[in-house]
């Protein structure tokens, strides 16, 4: 007895085992076909699909996942294909033998029996309705079983469905005939799509709707005797009015959907971008393109990075991607173009951090030849001796081109590098001082993002795009906190030049913008931060034509203005935490370094613990002078008595040159004794003109001069020129005299009334 038991057990066991090697086998020889190719979709950062691209072989194959159907649509199809489904193991021998029943027996064609995992097998690997077939179907179907879960066989059905044309899935179904996605469907829909594959060709939504509605109303009949839907749906839906239709795939943020599609090869991506802000951004930009449309500035472009994470949450590569006039598809976001003023601000921050630089330190604005370069402010104006935060808020040229040879243009060059301008990279030998006045190429993308490094403390992020990029993120410390809040601070006072035609905003955030404008008048540029958002705008023509009206502030700022307005509307008025390492203390109000005993006021500043220089006050100096102030002594011939100790201002040769020609008021010692015999050691006169080592182009017989003029402090009352060692004319200092060079190489040697001198060479070049 039990022999026999074990023994009829064994064979059982037998035939189990052979036929699972059996199927072990055909699995290793006949493995799965390959999951199909889906279509690149781009998702905004609440899940809706801003764009959606055709498969290779054509078509529209939204890959669809469970969470994003209607559980209505779900539970139709499951009802009308398979309702087995969640139990089966792939096949459902119930319908098995109906099937074969019906097609024996009755003599009826193959049909039915198919579970949707049969019908997945099919849709993966299409093949003619025969027996045989039939047969591999079932094999496959006990394959994708075991590899997979009900829920992915489900999502893979869904995905494959067709619905006529190149419309494969749900997803693409709903939104190409409704318009919506397929969490949005109504129950009539929802049973529409469940009913459309089983004849696809010729239930074509898109060309009629009359034989779709019959199967629809068919089925939602049979649902009610089912009691699977709440029956007042169903009776709603059978009154469902049904329009032919044939929609677009969404085609949202064209230029982020590209840029996000080129850079991230993944099918499916979920970005940062916010719709809200985006549509915003978008309105905004294409009503002030409208609106300065006349001055012959056709485009422009936005880009708004969330400060929290440096994520990407609205990007307008132009005002309207689909107009082909103002060359709508070039993308002005990743577009090279001349940054005008806009690196200025990393260049203070940069001056700040290596200690040269404090916010209340003067600087000079005053026409310098940097070897024959001769920079100009926008307004063709100078303005002396003024504070570097007003020179940076401002945007003065000189002080800025100044500041840039004091750094080291090679240091600055490689800051930009590391904050990774890939143009600057390219172009960094051929870069020189008129860098900071735009003379190199960035990308608007490149310039937010480095002014988003002010909004977070100093530190560059990388820009994130992929919401899955998140943790990867880690940030390079390029300014310090102190110079990053000293610029932030700076630049968010209102009291510039760069703010025009604006609107009244009520509810406007505090945020710190710069302008730039570039040579020629092509590009119009405001960047503006704050501790929620970088927004960086960019306007210009695509065609690179230049306009008279063209200037961050005419053209930019406003816009700019529009945005924080609307983005940030109404936000707390929270700003930059204080940096611990930064600290207020006073300094001379004329030169902005720290006060000396003869300083007359002190003003407050701000600097950074352990980086900010300690230099002293040098203009306050006390002078020997007789009692009307007409003559100046030194120690050396220093009457006993009769004389008085005065403080006087005294700048730098140039300044008071400077001073001098533009009748400052100001007051300077005065000549020193004639009868003095001294002799100086201090420095001697500066030759301001010519430059040294500079070659001149001159027109041969002109006629053409040039200048000659010398700065010396103000002991000095007389400068001797010569020219190749031979005398030419004597000049009080700071005045200007003419030459009209004869030879190709000059050497010119002012003397000074005190026996120093300079001597220089130059090369005149006859053309
Ligand atoms: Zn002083
Ligand atoms: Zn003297």
């Amino acid at each position: 007895m039990h022999f026999v038991l074990i023994k009829k057990y064994s064979r059982t066991v037998k035939i189990v085992f052979t036929i699972l090697l059996l199927f072990g086998m055909l699995d290793l020889l006949f493995p799965l076909p390959e999951q199909k190719e889906y279509s690149k979709e781009i998702l905004a950062n609440d899940g809706t699909l801003l764009s959606a691209y055709l498969t290779d072989d054509d078509k529209w194959r939204l890959k669809t996942e469970l969470a994003e159907v209607s559980p209505e649509l779900i539970k139709a199809i499951i009802e009308k294909e398979d309702s087995w489904f969640n139990w089966h193991f792939g096949v459902n021998p119930v319908s098995i033998v109906r099937a074969l029943y019906s097609n024996f027996i009755r003599g009826e064609k193959i049909s039915g029996a198919s579970t949707i995992t049969m019908q997945v097998a099919r849709l993966l690997e299409p093949k003619d309705r025969t027996y045989w077939n039939k047969i591999i179907e079932v094999f496959r179907a006990f394959q994708l079983e075991l590899r997979y879960s009900k829920e992915e066989i489900l999502e893979t059905y869904l995905s494959l469905l067709p619905f006529g044309g190149n419309i494969e899935g749900v997803k693409s179904a709903s939104y190409i005939y409704f318009n919506r996605s397929p969490d949005k469907l109504s129950l009539a829909q929802s049973i529409m799509l469940a009913v459309i594959p089983s004849d696809p060709n010729s239930l074509r939504l898109d060309r009629s709707s009359e034989e779709i509605i019959k199967k629809r109303n068919y089925w939602i009949t049979k649902f009610k005797n089912k009691n699977l839907f709440v029956q007042s749906d169903l009776d709603d839906a059978l009154e469902e009015p049904v329009e032919t239709n044939r929609f677009e795939i969404p085609t949202l943020a064209p230029h982020f959907s590209y840029f996000v599609k080129k850079h991230f090869n993944k099918n499916k991506i979920s970005t940062t971008l916010d719709l809200s802000i985006q549509q915003t951004t978008e309105n905004l930009l294409l009503r002030h393109v409208k609106r300065i449309f006349y001055k012959g500035i056709t485009n422009g472009a936005v880009l708004v990075i969330d400060n929290k994470n440096s994520s990407v949450v609205g990007y307008c590569g132009s005002a309207d991607f689909y107009d082909d006039g103002s060359f709508g598809q070039v993308n002005g976001i990743t577009a090279i173009r001349s940054p005008g003023s806009t690196l200025k601000p990393s260049l203070y921050a940069h001056a700040f951090d290596n200690g040269t630089l404090t916010p209340q330190m003067k600087l000079a604005d005053i026409p310098i030849d940097f070897s024959g370069y001769q920079p100009e402010n926008y307004d063709l104006k100078f303005y002396g001796n003024i504070s570097a935060g007003f020179a940076l808020v401002n945007s003065l040229n000189i002080p800025a081109v100044s500041l840039l040879q004091n750094t080291g243009l090679t240091n600055f060059i490689n800051l930009l590098k590391s904050c990774g301008l890939e143009e600057i990279q390219k172009q960094k030998d051929k870069l020189g001082l008129s860098l900071i006045l735009g003379g190199c190429g960035v990308t608007l993308e490149e310039l937010t993002r480095l002014f988003s490094s002010f909004a977070r403390k100093g530190k560059l992020y990388p820009l994130v795009y992929d919401e899955s990029d998140f943790e990867f993120q880690d940030g390079t410390e390029i300014f310090s906190k102190a110079s990053s809040y000293l610029i932030a601070d700076i630049l968010s006072g209102m009291n510039r030049s760069d703010i025009a035609n604006l609107n009244n905003y009520s509810k406007l955030p505090r945020f710190a913008w710069k302008t730039g404008t570039s040579y020629g008048k092509r590009d119009a540029w405001a960047i503006g931060f704050n501790p929620n958002y970088t927004i960086g705008v960019w306007m210009g023509n695509f065609n690179g034509r230049g306009s008279p009206n063209l200037s961050g502030a005419e053209v930019a700022v406003p816009l700019l203005f529009d945005l924080f307005n609307a983005i940030d509307y109404d936000a707390d008025e929270k700003w930059f935490d204080f940096p611990e390492e930064l600290f207020s203390r006073q300094v001379c109000s004329e030169s902005g370094l720290l006060p000396s005993q003869y300083c007359k006021k002190v003003i407050n500043d701000f600097a950074i613990q352990d980086k900010s220089h300690n230099e002293v006050c040098n203009i306050h100096k006390p002078v020997y002078v007789s009692l009307d102030e007409t003559v100046q002594y030194c120690t050396e011939c220093l009457p006993a008595n009769n004389y008085n100790k005065i403080v006087y201002s005294i700048y730098q040769p140039e300044l008071t040159v400077w001073f001098a020609e533009n009748n400052y008021n100001f007051s300077s010692p005065p000549p020193h004794n004639r009868s003095c015999n001294a002799k100086f050691s201090e420095e001697g006169p500066r030759i301001l003109s010519p430059t040294e080592d500079y070659e001149y182009l001159i027109e041969e017989n002109s006629g053409q001069e040039i200048v000659l003029l010398a700065a010396s402090d103000g002991r000095v009352n007389a400068h001797y020129w010569f020219v190749n060692d031979k005398y030419f004319a004597k000049t009080k200092p700071g005045e200007k005299i003419f030459l009209k060079p004869e030879t190709e190489e000059l050497k010119i040697t002012c003397l000074d009334d005190k026996g120093r001198d300079e001597s220089i060479k130059v090369s005149i070049k006859y053309y």
